[in-house]
């Protein structure tokens, strides 16, 4: 349905054994991008997500950390003949980087690159799922996005599906799908009309890089998953305030208190490599928290619930 792919989980600097902060989302053959940290592309060949699928790239804010990734990416789309356009959102700035980046390194792309500078406010809409970006409290201007998927239909009503004449072969599996069907007698049928009423969408939060703010905190009410930024443990409080970050302890409280479903902590500093003191922090706190770790997936299934794959390799 929706698999979430941490491809960098560190922040500020790469380690041994994480990458700075990207994201992808797949969705229906769509590779949703949030942020492009120094190495995506490599994260992009190591998670299989391929090159020409459909495509979009949200940047949270223009700090080295979380765009160095872009140009290679793009370069990298280019040499192996990507030819879907591409668009990339972010702040204004970023207009002028991806164009600065392509003219002094003397590349173009084989495809059409469009970069959109953008508020908050809906930036995205595809299918059933809508992207909406969001003002966060970092150093400078910075966004946190919200995914949104409406699920397409309830659960099938077969009383309801036998009450209107639909034959079980073969339609009742292309209904509960969510697509209309034709019978025998001409009469079409749409799924709304054997179906409970639409559930409500799964949604999925990430905060960027940001201190604990009210607009993350309402982004994220009620949310499937919250993936929020937890750069220091509560002994360096002082720093994360300073820096414009967020501690583990705030992270897991803000989502305790949005009600959010699952907690994933990412860009977490160097000075935490294993990330134990991270996530024994927030787990005090909040008991539905999890540590991403780099190439870790979560699949997130049309019944609301997920599925936490860590990696293999
Ligand atoms: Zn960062
Ligand atoms: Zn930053």
């Amino acid at each position: 349905m929706l698999e979430v792919v941490f491809l960098g989980t560190g922040g500020s600097m790469p380690t041994e054994g994480r990458n700075l902060p990207a994201i992808a989302i797949r969705y229906q053959g769509w590779v949703l991008l949030l942020d492009a940290g120094e190495d995506v592309q490599r994260q992009f060949e190591r998670a299989n997500l391929g090159t020409n699928k459909r495509q979009a790239i949200f940047i949270t804010h223009m700090h080295a950390d979380h765009i160095l990734g872009l140009p290679g990416l793009l370069l990298r789309f280019s040499l192996l003949g990507r030819i879907r356009p591409l668009s990339v959102y972010g702040p204004n700035e970023l207009i002028q980087y991806v164009k600065s980046a392509q003219n002094t390194m003397h590349f173009g792309t084989t495809f059409e690159t469009t970069v959109y500078g953008i508020r908050e406010g809906p930036i995205f809409n595809v299918d059933d799922l809508c992207v909406n970006a969001f003002e966060v409290d970092h150093r400078g201007y910075a966004l946190g996005y919200e995914i949104v998927y409406q699920r397409p239909t309830g659960s099938f009503l077969p009383e309801t599906a036998m009450n209107l004449g639909v034959p079980k072969d073969p339609h009742w599996q292309a209904l509960s799908a969510g697509q209309e069907v034709e019978l025998a007698d001409g009469r079409k049928i749409r799924p709304e009309e054997v179906t409970g009423p639409k559930p409500p969408p799964i949604r999925i939060v990430y905060s960027g890089d940001t201190r604990p703010c009210q607009s993350l905190k309402q982004a994220a009410t009620n949310a499937d998953l919250l993936i929020c930024e937890a750069m220091y443990a509560s002994e360096h409080a002082n720093l994360a305030e300073e820096r414009g970050h967020t501690t583990a302890a705030a992270a897991a409280q803000l989502a305790l208190d949005a009600g959010v479903k699952l907690l994933a902590l990412t860009h977490y500093s160097p000075r935490y490599e294993d990330g134990a003191a991270i996530i024994k922090e927030a787990l005090s706190i909040n008991p539905n928290t999890i540590l991403a770790r780099d190439l870790m997936k979560i699949k997130m299934h049309k019944d609301g619930s997920h599925e936490i794959i860590l990696p293999t390799i």
